[in-house]
């Protein structure tokens, strides 16, 4: 069977509606759609707005008409992440009897201050910043309360799961990735802020699970953080997708394009007359596959 090949290829691309889409996520969403074609499998679109703040309706309308302006189909149902709370209560109930689950309390700033504690030596940064101290460690799940984030105990899970591997890339293939010594490099996550009741970390592995989907297609920066997917995927005891980490669009200065770099927005290529075969070349992909499935 070919690499990457399943009965069934599903891929999705996964925007949080932020801010406007740029040649990146354009290149992200061109390669996944390309890809699903290549496999005659499916392409999913699933919007990752579990952040209320930041998340705007007018961004997702404007995602979704870039997207249609490429020339991109997706099956029918879009996921929202915003209306799937209780699957991830869920799966947060089924960690918490894990017991690799703990509540914690500590600001930014608490952490800041236990890290820089002399003997805590050069504070060490992991997938989501500092890596956490332990303060709340010894806490009980059946002490946590609105003013908590979740943590996962990564020792514990580990514990439970053994060391995580899973296959990396398939053209060209590179083969099985472990996770290098995640309770010193990745720590004790929070998945579930206190503030919306999940993470992307939680959300993401739920739903990728939901939608079945059999290859994850992102970017090289999310690579990072798939140690922790794996980690969860097999506590939660659900299949664990190929990944394909691509590489990154960057400017011409080398520096990798970020929502709020607006200059580079697909709307302001659109609005200037460019064609969705323009994107193609802009960001290196040959020209045919556009359109939809044969
Ligand atoms: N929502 C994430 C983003 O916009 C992508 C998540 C993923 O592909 O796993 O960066």
């Amino acid at each position: 069977m070919a690499c990457g090949a399943r009965l069934t290829y599903v891929t999705r691309f996964a925007p949080s509606p932020t801010g406007p889409l740029h040649l990146g996520h354009a290149y992200s969403a061109l390669t996944a759609h390309d890809r699903a074609r290549a496999m005659g499998g499916t392409f999913l679109l699933r919007i990752e707005d579990i952040d209320p703040q930041r998340c705007k309706p007018e961004w997702e309308a404007q995602i979704i008409s870039d997207l249609r302006w490429l020339g991109l189909t997706w099956a029918p149902v879009v996921l929202r992440q915003s209306e799937r709370l209780t699957a991830y209560r869920a799966a947060l109930d089924r960690l918490t009897d894990l017991g690799v689950l703990y509540p914690c309390r500590c600001t930014r700033g608490d952490i800041r201050a236990a890290l820089s504690a002399p003997q805590e030596g050069v504070p060490l940064t992991g997938p989501d910043g500092l890596i956490y101290p332990g303060t709340c460690h010894h806490r009980p799940m059946t002490d946590a309360g609105p003013q908590d984030a979740i943590r996962l105990d990564m020792a514990r899970a580990l514990a439970l799961i053994g060391p995580p591997t899973w296959t990396e890339g398939c053209q060209p293939p590179t083969g099985i990735r472990h996770a290098k010594s995640p309770v010193t490099t990745i720590g004790d996550v929070v998945l579930a802020r206190r503030d919306f009741g999940t993470s992307y970390h939680l959300s993401v592995v739920v739903d990728d699970a939901a939608q079945s989907v059999t290859e994850i297609v992102r970017g090289e920066d999310l690579a990072e953080a798939t140690p922790i997917h794996v980690i969860l995927q097999a506590l939660l005891q659900v299949p664990t997708p190929n990944y394909w980490h691509h590489i990154l669009i960057r400017d011409k200065n080398g520096k990798r394009l970020a929502k709020r770099d607006d200059a580079r927005a697909l709307a302001l290529f659109r609005a200037e007359g460019a064609t969705p075969a323009d994107i193609r070349r802009l960001v290196g992909l040959s020209d045919t596959p556009i359109g939809t499935w044969p």
